[in-house]
């Protein structure tokens, strides 16, 4: 069995090596850029990545029952969302951010009911990604105003993901967003109940397509031994993990393959943009808790995140 120090080693090792690649492909943007400020703004970000690959330090300390310990630090981390280690290090901000809010709502309305939503549209297709992304976020703003909706729902975490495809030959990316929905204890029971279908139709009317599209919405599934807060962090967790998988580029055969048009789409489309957002009940939470701990410093030899929210 790999131990936890070994495994970590193993994560850095790939890490670079999908880093590393990516970080060319953006320095070197396709011929079609050329020229364009885009251009400029891809090298810009591959030169951040690069540089942020060489100035990684990996360090071993034994801590004080004898394990080995590994971790990592970085003073240029360039916050590239095509980085590995950068969004892994955003990530875990995020998770733990999470985990106080959900926590904190919940203590707050502990009878409150978990509902799982996940709203995917049809791939977009290369050049399209940057302009679907705001139209699908734009959507679900609209959405969740909608009266019927911001009735039933005490409050919502969202996520906004992007699935890099290849569908015959032709890159398209999947864009879908899911959703943890608080609702009151006796939403099923009363006619604050919405149903699948009329998800759908809403989703469809707020996005303005001509088609139905994929709406899945459940209850949070509750393991033993656990209860609607746990569960419902859970799924917080898995919505904060990432917007685009940097795994992605990694292959069982070992290699890391890079299209970089690929690259370049992704990088324009999700710069400067926020893929994360809260509502209702949980922007309560994320507010009482900003007032009622002190802004700390970020450490200059770990990775931090500004502003994750
Ligand atoms: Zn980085």
């Amino acid at each position: 069995m790999p131990t936890r120090a070994l495994r970590k080693v193993d994560t850095t090792v790939l890490r670079l090596a999908s880093d590393r690649v990516t970080a060319r492909a953006l320095a070197n943007p396709p011929a079609d850029y050329v020229g364009t400020p885009a251009a400029k703004i891809l090298t810009g970000i591959g030169r951040r990545q690069y540089l942020c690959c060489i100035t990684r330090y990996l360090h071993r300390e034994r801590t004080e029952d004898g394990a080995l310990r590994v971790y990592m630090s970085n003073r240029r981390a360039c916050h590239s969302r095509l980085c590995m280690e950068c969004s892994a290090a955003h990530s875990k901000v995020l998770v733990e951010k999470t985990r106080r809010i959900t926590a904190h709502a919940w203590a707050a309305e502990p009878s409150m009911r978990a509902l799982f939503l996940t709203l995917t549209e049809r791939s977009a297709v290369q050049g399209q990604l940057r302009p679907t992304l705001q139209a699908h976020a734009a959507a679900i703003k609209r959405l969740f105003a909608q009266q019927r909706i911001a009735a039933a729902i005490n409050g919502s975490i969202s996520s906004i993901e992007v699935a890099p495809r290849l569908d015959n030959g032709r890159s398209t990316f999947g864009v879908h967003s899911h959703h943890l929905l608080a609702v009151r204890s006796d939403y099923f029971s009363t006619a604050q109940y919405i149903r699948q279908a009329e998800f759908v139709a809403r989703f469809q009317q707020a996005r303005g397509l001509d088609y139905r599209p994929v709406v899945d919405v459940r209850t949070v599934q509750i393991a033993a031994a656990q209860c609607e807060a746990d569960a419902a962090h859970g799924i917080a967790v898995e919505l904060m993990k990432y917007v685009f998988k940097p795994s992605h580029f990694i292959h069982r055969d070992g290699h890391v393959h890079v299209d970089s048009a690929v690259v370049a789409e992704l990088a324009l489309a999700l710069r400067n943009k926020r893929t994360h957002r809260l509502s209702g009940c949980f922007e309560v939470s994320r507010k009482a808790l900003q007032r009622a701990t002190p802004k700390q410093r970020a450490q200059p030899h770990e990775h931090a995140e500004q502003h994750p929210f």
